[in-house]
């Protein structure tokens, strides 16, 4: 029997709430045909009042023992400054472990009723390829003339030709398997060098897939196109920044962002790659077992895909649409009044059945 060593970071708020439920889920999906075996890291903002660091200083060569990470969320809003979360856990291991792709399916699940009213599963079903390790959050800038009323601070944007190629690559190669359609959104009206760039790099690598369509739009027009006609998008392909922003916006057009997974994809295939659910520690709601475990869910399916478990990854999805479209046991967000385990035993329970 295949086995698979997986680096949980349930991390802070409802992360610590989602992560086991999404466990529960994926150790029923696999059960009799693989062993997921869980190695929980007690890494975050609780680490962080103890140590002073959201993570221990091997903490990357740890991880990199490890064939997948499943991740919940990581933050302790407004105790800790976000900065300070982010920058000491997510954007190293973004880094160091070479996850130069973030992918997020944005869809509407059935039985969901999203913001759009007219729109149903059929119109909201994209997919955003997001560059994960450069762009707007290369982490390159200072701060200079501090407390004086001449202090300017500079936060550069960093786009090389090496990784806005492979990213965008990845992007083609995925439309290929979907509807053949890639919008690319930039700001190349105002942003001269960064954009016109990276509508350079499009362009040249759009060359070698002459079968599928490209749309380039501006990230104001993508924002109000995604609202007003999110049929018109299949792939999309944009920066750190930008599609940081758009797949909140994604996330709300699917009814929840409890229901949004993603997926940070390393470019070396001996590194783990990391799956988490894109909402945050919400502080607003943990502790009270109503966070909706489905995005986390989903990205729990899109690590048994990684791993090779397609079918097992199938059953899950297929899972989830049952219970959404049953829609007897959902949690608040979505209108229902189930609490994040009742969900997650409805999915098992429709695994089991399939
Ligand atoms: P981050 O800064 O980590 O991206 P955020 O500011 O985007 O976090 P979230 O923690 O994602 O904030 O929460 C945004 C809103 O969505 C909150 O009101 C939260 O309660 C709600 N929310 C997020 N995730 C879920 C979930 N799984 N179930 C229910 N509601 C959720
Ligand atoms: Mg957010």
């Amino acid at each position: 029997m295949q086995r698979y060593r997986i680096a949980v970071i349930a991390g802070d708020g409802i992360g610590r709430e989602v992560i086991p439920a999404g466990k529960a889920v994926l150790e029923a999906a696999v059960a009799g045909s693989a062993e997921l075996v869980w190695t929980d890291l007690p890494w975050g903002s609780d680490y962080y009042r103890e140590t002073g660091a959201m993570m221990p200083a091997d903490g990357i060569e740890t991880l990199k023992g490890f064939d997948a990470i499943y991740l919940g969320a990581v933050g302790d809003p407004p105790h800790i400054p976000d900065h300070v979360t982010l920058w000491g856990l997510m954007l190293p291991i973004r880094k160091a472990l070479d996850m130069h792709v973030n992918v997020r399916p944005i869809r509407l699940l059935p039985g969901i009723t999203g913001p759009l009213r007219d729109k149903g599963p059929a119109d909201i079903d994209m997919i955003f390829v997001r560059e994960n390790t450069e762009g707007e959050y290369a982490g390159v800038g200072g701060r200079i003339h501090v407390g004086t009323p001449y202090e300017v601070a500079l936060q550069t944007a960093v786009f090389s030709r090496f990784n806005v190629e492979r990213v965008v690559r990845y992007a083609f190669e995925l439309a290929r398997t979907r509807r053949r359609h890639l919008t690319s959104v930039t700001k190349s009206n105002a942003q001269q060098y960064s954009m016109v760039f990276w509508d350079e790099v499009v362009a040249a690598v759009a060359a070698d897939y002459p079968d599928v369509e490209v749309q380039s739009l501006l990230v104001d027009a993508a924002a109000a196109l995604m609202v007003r006609a999110p049929e018109r998008f299949d792939v999309v392909v944009a920066s750190n920044l930008f599609a940081d922003i758009l797949t909140d916006l994604g996330g709300a057009l699917m009814g929840s962002l409890g229901l949004a997974p993603s997926a940070n994809l390393t470019a070396d295939p001996a590194l783990p790659s990391l799956f988490e659910p894109i909402h945050g520690s919400a502080p607003d709601i943990a502790g009270r077992g109503v966070a909706n475990p489905l995005g986390a869910i989903w990205a729990g399916a899109m690590m048994l895909e990684h791993l090779g478990e397609a079918d097992a990854a199938a059953r899950v999805m297929r899972a989830i649409e049952a219970t959404t479209a049953e829609g007897t046991t959902l949690t608040p967000d979505l209108g229902g009044t189930a609490s994040t385990d009742q969900v997650a035993e409805r999915v098992i329970a429709h695994l089991s059945a399939s």
